[in-house]
């Protein structure tokens, strides 16, 4: 196991009811001007948004919205986040909604602090911001695990790349698996597939030998299959949703990473893309995965053996190493099919053009703990994903 710290600074509330429950009282820990951020309006469509502004005005609080954050946020629309944060002197932002609010308002709290430009500051001079406005998560799609860390995937249209911006971290997150309900299937499973994705991705990084962490990750993975299952025949299972809800946040919480080098190739190779596309991000993921997979498993057969045999139930016997890897790779591709997610970018509507674009330029990807991908293979793996 690798050396590691581990400090948690997100107080989570879990349930339902719990932003009736708990929001008012978290409130008054904070000034009277809050950001009330949210998306493209369906906060204003389910009761949320009156539940939450009653709640606001109950706690005399004087509101500034924030609004139309759109899916994949854009870095202008961080920097309008932090111009309102100045304009109204925001004392706390409390973002609605799910990874693409949640992350944007992340980077605006820390924008908002800053002198220079974010992006410049992390991505020239390689230095991070390490103050922010206070900020709070009411998570209403889950999936991504966002409200429970301080990175942020933010897409600079002008630069054309999608990235990993690092922020602020909500002081609290409030996760009520009832607001989930009026979210579309499709978007719950691409969500579902985000939290399976981060699981892998971590799993599937460095050391090669199993720990604690991989074995929690091996539980969480069994336990998002199986609800996505679930929840597909029965969309209004609340246990299911609930349990979905919870291995979002313990995706992305730092439990399953800790001791570990994680890999996130295929979160970078799908962010690569959407730059270009503007793509769904698990839609996204769900077609790289087994092609990706099918090129690195090599390089780490153990444990692709090891995730077939403990994640998908495959027996082991009288079977090479390199059978069980391409079974389990194979039963992964299978449940992608089985849940309705796409197999191939040509499904999602992008195009070879596209693919093109974004592997000339993909210098800014990186990791890889399983092998290292030269930009050929890239290009080999996307083109194949088409
Ligand atoms: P999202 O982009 O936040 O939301 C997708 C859609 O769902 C939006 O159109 C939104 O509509 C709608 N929606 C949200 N809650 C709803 C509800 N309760 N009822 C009905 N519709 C609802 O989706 P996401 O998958 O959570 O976030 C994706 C983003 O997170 C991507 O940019 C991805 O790269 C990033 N991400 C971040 C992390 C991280 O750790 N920071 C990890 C993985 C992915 P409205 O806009 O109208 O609300
Ligand atoms: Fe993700």
């Amino acid at each position: 196991m690798n050396p590691f710290i581990y400090e948690y600074p997100v107080k989570t509330f879990f349930g339902v009811g719990s932003v009736g429950k708990h929001l008012g009282t978290l409130l008054r820990g904070y000034g009277e001007n809050i950001l009330l951020a949210y998306g493209g309006g369906s906060i204003k469509k389910n009761g949320i948004y009156e539940e939450l502004t009653a709640i606001l005005r109950e706690s005399g609080k004087r509101v500034t919205e924030f609004s139309d954050i759109m899916p994949n946020p854009a870095y202008r629309k961080v920097q309008e986040g932090a111009e309102l944060v100045r304009r109204h002197q925001i004392d706390f932002i409390l973002a609605a909604g799910g990874g693409s609010v949640i992350d944007c308002c992340k980077i605006v709290a820390a924008q908002a602090k800053l002198e220079q430009d974010i992006w410049e500051m992390e991505f020239t001079k390689h230095q991070y911001p390490d103050i922010w406005v206070p900020m709070g998560a009411v998570v209403t799609a889950s999936g991504t695990g966002a409200e429970m860390n301080n990175g942020a995937v933010i897409t600079n249209e002008e630069k054309k790349i999608k990235a990993g911006v690092l922020g602020a971290c909500a002081d609290f997150a409030v996760l009520d698996p009832a607001y989930t309900l009026s979210l579309p299937m499709e978007q719950v499973i691409s969500g579902a597939f985000d939290t399976l994705s981060h699981c892998m991705e971590t799993y599937f990084g460095k050391p090669e030998e199993i720990c604690l962490s991989d074995e929690i990750g091996e539980s969480v993975m069994r336990n998002t299959i199986r609800n996505i299952r679930i929840l597909r025949n029965d969309p209004q299972s609340m246990t299911a949703r609930s349990e979905l809800m919870w291995a979002s946040a313990m995706g992305e919480n730092g439990i399953l990473k800790i001791g570990k080098i994680t890999d996130f190739q295929a979160h970078q190779l799908e962010h690569q893309l959407g730059a270009y596309t503007d793509c769904n991000h698990g839609k996204g993921l769900a077609v790289i995965h087994p092609v990706l997979y099918r090129h690195i498993y090599r390089n780490h057969a153990a444990r692709f053996a090891r995730f077939a045999k403990e994640v998908w139930n495959i027996p082991e016997e009288g079977k090479t190493e390199e059978t069980l890897a391409l079974e389990g790779i194979q039963a992964l591709a299978d449940f992608i099919r089985e849940i309705g997610l796409p197999t191939s970018f040509t499904e999602m509507g992008i195009t070879e053009e596209s693919v093109l674009r974004a592997v000339a330029d993909s210098s800014n990807i990186s990791a890889g703990c399983c092998k290292k991908l030269s930009r050929e293979e890239m290009f080999e793996i996307l083109k194949e994903c088409l």
